[in-house]
């Protein structure tokens, strides 16, 4: 595998001819049972008889390798680099239906944690930019595995659309010298039309302008660029936090059953880069952010149309839905 440059909107892209054939799957869950040979990253320690609560293991086909250097280089007019990264599988909970909508707020604090946890000790490692979570659930999200899980990758890169939300923000923040997610948050409290549900520190809200129906967002109502600064911090409620997702999924999944997770949280300031610049400032005009995109098989247009995002339905509708949801 490789990563090329697109010269022209300037994303990187992994490509390769040398994708390994996938390993057959037995019946069995290659996460619950203890014969499967999985490449532990790290445990967290369980509670209520569970020897563990949530784990990180590498991706048994990792698109990323950790070892050597992503070794940039022209080829011609164009640049490509290796694919140096990290690929790992978070299992959110031993059980293997223990899934985030039907979990404690205890486990999915202690699957947060470890979030955080893998986001810190990525960032350590200089060669990497930008380490993104996410989660395909569902069929036609793409998802890979059936127990509970979502994905990491550490990356020599930011990632695009990460790009356009770290421009826009030192954009606003340079003119007004506030945090866009801020001023976004401020306006959805005193609105009331797109606001979801507000929980502690921590709010859910329609986006005004959705890329899907029934797109929501959750992000801290205090300032803070980094995920893992929030997740490791003693003093932060993560159960208020955990509670949010988990009621949110739940109301989604009154509507569909399949969705996209993101989880967008700063960039790696050990790597300093020049052409970017907006280190100085990161800690003020950045905000780390959920975002959940429902995939409604029917509206299949609204998201293969990916030039222009067509949602056929407004987010103060699709909260006033999902807020009535019974969960
Ligand atoms: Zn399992
Ligand atoms: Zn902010
Ligand atoms: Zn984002």
């Amino acid at each position: 595998m490789e990563l090329r440059k697109d010269p022209i909107t300037r994303s990187w892209v992994i490509t390769g001819d040398d994708v390994s054939e996938p390993t057959p799957r037995t019946g069995e869950c290659p996460f619950c049972s203890a014969s499967q040979s999985l490449q532990v990253v790290t445990t967290l320690a369980g509670f209520d008889g569970n020897p563990w609560s949530a784990r990180a293991v590498v991706h048994p086909e990792a698109l990323y390798r950790i070892e050597g250097e992503p070794a940039r280089r022209a080829d011609g007019l164009y640049d490509k680099m290796g694919s140096v990264g990290a690929h790992e599988i978070l299992l959110e909970n031993p059980r293997h239906d223990g899934h985030i909508w039907n979990a404690s707020d205890t486990e999915v604090e202690q699957f947060l944690r470890l979030v955080a946890q893998r986001i810190q000790d990525l960032k350590r490692d200089s060669r990497f930019k930008y380490v993104s979570i996410f989660k395909d659930y569902g069929r036609s999200a793409g998802q890979e595995f059936d127990h509970p899980n979502s994905q990491l990758t550490a990356t020599t890169f930011v990632p695009r659309r990460v790009l356009y939300e770290l421009r826009a923000g030192k954009d606003y923040f340079e003119n007004k010298e506030r945090c866009v997610f801020c001023d976004i948050l401020a306006q959805e409290e005193r609105q009331q039309v797109r606001m979801l549900e507000i929980r502690g520190d921590y709010a859910a809200f329609g986006p005004y302008a959705p890329r899907v129906p029934y797109e929501v967002w959750i992000l801290p109502r205090s300032h803070e660029s980094s995920f893992e600064r929030t997740g490791l911090s003693r003093t932060v409620n993560l159960a208020d936090l955990g509670a949010l997702l988990r009621r949110t999924l739940k109301r989604i999944r009154t509507i569909t059953e399949a969705f996209h997770l993101v989880l967008h949280t700063s960039p790696n300031s050990h790597h300093q880069s020049g052409s970017l610049g907006y280190w100085k400032t990161l800690d003020d005009d950045y905000h780390w952010h959920i975002e959940i995109l429902p995939i409604l098989e029917a509206k299949a247009k609204s998201y293969t149309f990916k030039e222009v995002y067509y949602s056929p339905l407004t987010s103060e509708t699709a909260v006033k839905r999902l807020r009535e949801a019974k969960i």
